[in-house]
């Protein structure tokens, strides 16, 4: 990128001016304060910043300010069951004073924030004014952002204006490290280091700041550890800018060098001032998003809510690191202490597999570099091959706690740990659509095939073969997680199935095509023709719990024995079905915490003979509690697919109110970066209806009746192309941007689509 030539030119403290590109904020309401700081947090799959407020040197927050940097996991404290995402230094602290002749040093109060996040630019704004009635006033515009084309780098921006005269106006910026668990190092005016307590990880930190009138330094500051303080006497119509710009480096172990790659980081960006930052980082999301938006008519509501789940899921990957991976709630909040679940292999990945394969492949690496923890979870439960940890951190070993608080207060067991087993088929899930989509060979070869091999072996271990000639797996936990230790749970067992068969059609692969690859691989994993005919054997014998004459799979062995309660008597409830019945009796009814057999109808529908997916859905839809946020997302996806648009899009909207409703502060410990991957994957995958096939790319458009047109850009194999969609003429129009020829199928019908600009017109 030529820096010379970045330009930014519009008013950076104003957000773009499109409602569906920002999301608004200007209440002021402290009960909602941390579901607010959640849905206006910024991050860059490295950094993650809470839309916390500043001005808290006497402790006047609330809740305390939070930056978050990936990866960086540990056990702290007396108290800590497992490890944890530990926030860092709060690197965005202000506090004003002015200083009349007439009257006492007095603490400038501002008014509530007005935030703007501006999804567009990754930026979020606010404003605020002094608002003593009578005195003359202090605006503030402020902006702040973690930038997408330097990952390390903070950079917070203040324009302060004054009516004020003959004030002496005091401006302090200091970074806030009380919060933090981590050990110090060191704390100098212009940087810090810091390493965990258990984990053995750095962190290194470098900061700039300064103060400017009229584009010229405002005297020299006062200086402290992490502390700037200016002084000045106020002009009426004074406008000064305030920048800082900061870097973080982490390392995984104890190599030296921290602190001076921070400094590194930051002097190249001062080498570029902030208007440098600004513009490289609004360039790096205007790339983005010309990849990976999603254009809908027809439906405004709906149009932001999508770009606030692009938003999302731009902001949480980041390809050049594979060491980490997405947790439950991004960088924006703590709760489930930033671990990673199978929410970013089924809910996420699809996302990134369609428009920015390089963050997918980082996020599979991720996994391919927890093997060895998968490995030993597994032989410590006495099984072979790889079994990943339900919830992960940064080693592979297994961190899901093993008691929390139920949703009624209760401490219970929690069994997922040892039990939700299906998290490596939904990793081997995520490799496959990987390698479809892409056909990356260095990937398989290197990466992927050994994730195949390693799961497929653990699912034939585990299922074991008894007196009725068949396959089992008992003492499991499907996706439904009110019901623990049941047998057989079908997602589990088709998906393993499911597993255990690519891994024979790679095995099959690497043989015919790079055969010295699979020897090698072979001889590394004691993979022998045995060992295959096994795999084989488990696969055709496993039992699926699927009643061929009612088209039904049973969730698990004996769930349509369990009390069948009509939810539809619970209508308009406001806790999770759990609460209403308690633990005990959920259990023995029918009802499900989230989608289980509908998500296999999701990831596997050639699973499901003709004419079941519909009686599936309907037996399990109605009998679903939604008690995860990822329930929703799933059964609009279904719907959307089935071509039931109206609950398709009713489903659409309880996943987008998840993060986006403000009558309830639900969202204090983050956005649920899932529901907003189901976001993505409903209007796609479903509306659209993008399934990958071997030769090529297939469409079965079904819009909600809202929606005139969805367009959108995808990635297959090297080439891109651009898709749109009009409902009312009932066309599907493709572009090749990039790449060679290829096949599209829509509505099952096999069509050209050849390396020209051309647009492809096909009736549907
Ligand atoms: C859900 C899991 C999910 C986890 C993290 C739980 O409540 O039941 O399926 O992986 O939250 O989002």
């Amino acid at each position: 990128m030529n820096r010379d030539l970045i330009v930014t030119t519009h008013d950076p403290f104003e957000a773009t001016e499109d409602p569906a590109w920002t999301l608004a904020d200007d209440s002021c309401d402290r009960l909602r304060e941390g579901s607010r700081e959640a849905r206006f947090a910024v991050s860059n799959g490295f950094l993650g910043v809470r839309a916390s407020r500043a001005m808290n040197r006497e402790g006047l927050l609330e809740l305390p300010p939070r930056t978050y940097v990936a990866g960086l996991f540990d056990t702290a404290g007396p108290n800590a069951l497992v490890s944890a995402l530990v926030p860092v230094v709060d690197w965005l602290q202000l506090e004003f004073k002015a200083d009349r002749r007439a009257g006492p040093r007095e603490r400038i109060a501002l008014s509530p924030r007005r935030l703007r996040l501006d999804m567009k630019r990754g930026v979020l704004l606010s404003t605020s004014e002094q608002v003593t009635v009578g005195e003359p006033g202090l605006r503030l515009r402020t902006f702040h952002l973690v930038s997408l084309a330097e990952r390390s780098i903070g950079l917070q921006v203040i324009e302060l204006a004054t009516d004020l005269a003959g004030a002496t106006v005091s401006f302090e910026a200091f970074a806030d490290e009380t919060r933090s668990s981590l050990v110090r190092e060191r704390l100098e005016q212009s940087d810090g280091a810091w390493h965990t307590s258990q984990s053995g990880k750095q962190l290194g930190m470098a900061i700039a700041a300064g103060l400017q009138s009229d584009g010229t330094s405002v005297g020299a500051p006062l200086l402290g550890p992490f502390s700037w303080t200016w002084r000045w006497s106020s002009h009426e119509g004074d406008v000064l800018r305030f920048y800082r710009i900061v870097s973080f480096v982490r390392a995984d172990d104890d190599r030296p060098g921290v602190l001076a790659q921070a400094h590194a980081e930051l002097a190249r960006t001062e080498a570029i001032g902030w208007r440098g930052v600004l513009a490289e980082h609004e360039a790096a999301w205007e790339t983005r998003w010309v990849q990976s938006d999603v254009v809908i008519t027809g439906d405004p509501g709906m149009q932001q809510a999508l770009r606030f789940a692009i938003y999302q899921l731009i902001g949480a990957a980041n390809p050049a690191d594979e060491r980490v991976s997405i947790g439950a709630r991004g960088l924006t909040g703590e709760d489930y202490h930033g671990h990673v679940f199978w929410d970013t292999e089924i809910y996420l990945v699809p996302f990134y597999v369609m428009t920015w394969p390089e963050a997918a492949r980082a996020l599979l690496m991720y996994r391919f570099h927890m093997l060895d923890g998968a490995r030993a979870k597994a032989a410590r439960m006495g099984w072979r091959g790889a079994l990943y940890a339900w919830e992960s951190a940064d080693t592979g070993d297994e961190t899901t706690p093993d008691h929390v608080v139920g949703p009624d207060r209760q401490i219970i067991e929690l069994l997922s740990g040892k039990q939700e087993q299906h998290i490596s088929a939904d990793v081997a899930y995520a490799v496959w659509q990987y390698w479809n989509a892409t056909h990356d060979e260095a990937f398989l070869l290197d990466a992927g095939a050994e994730i195949l091999f390693e799961t497929a072996r653990f699912w034939s271990s585990r299922a074991t073969l008894e007196g009725d000639g068949a396959r089992h797996i008992r003492g499991i936990i499907g996706p439904d997680e009110y019901h623990e230790n049941v047998d057989d749970n079908a997602f589990t067992n088709v998906m393993a199935r499911w597993n255990m068969r690519r891994a024979l059609e790679t095995a099959q692969l690497l043989q015919e095509r790079w055969p010295a690859q699979w020897d090698a691989l072979s001889r590394r994993l004691a993979l022998t023709a045995t060992e295959l005919g096994e795999w084989r054997e488990a696969a055709d014998t496993i039992v699926t719990g699927f009643d061929s004459n009612t088209g039904l799979y049973e969730q698990f062995a004996g769930y349509f024995l369990l009390e069948d309660i009509d939810l539809s008597a619970y209508a308009g409830r406001s806790v999770p079905m759990d609460v209403v019945l308690g633990r005990e009796r959920t259990q023995r009814s029918q009802i499900s915490k989230q989608a289980d057999v509908v998500a296999l109808l999701g990831l596997l529908p050639e699973e499901f003979p003709p004419g079941s997916a519909e009686a599936n859905f309907t037996y399990y839809e109605a009998r679903c509690g939604h008690g995860s946020s990822l329930s929703a997302a799933m059964h609009a996806l279904v719907a959307a697919r089935l071509g039931q648009r109206d609950a398709a899009i009713a489903f659409l909207e309880a996943t987008t109110d998840i993060d986006l409703c403000s009558t309830h502060a639900a969202i204090e410990g983050g956005i649920h970066v899932a529901a907003q991957g189901g976001v993505w994957m409903t209007a796609v995958l479903g509306f659209a209806g993008l399934t990958l096939r071997d030769d090529g790319l297939g469409f079965a458009p079904r819009l909600p009746s809202a929606w005139t047109t969805l367009r959108f850009n995808v990635c297959w194999r090297g080439r891109r192309l651009g898709v749109s969609i009009d409902a009312r003429e009932r066309r599907l129009e493709a572009v090749l941007e990039a790449g060679d020829a290829m096949i599209l199928t829509v509505a099952g019908r096999g069509h050209a689509l050849a390396h020209v600009s051309v647009p492809l017109d096909i009736r549907f």
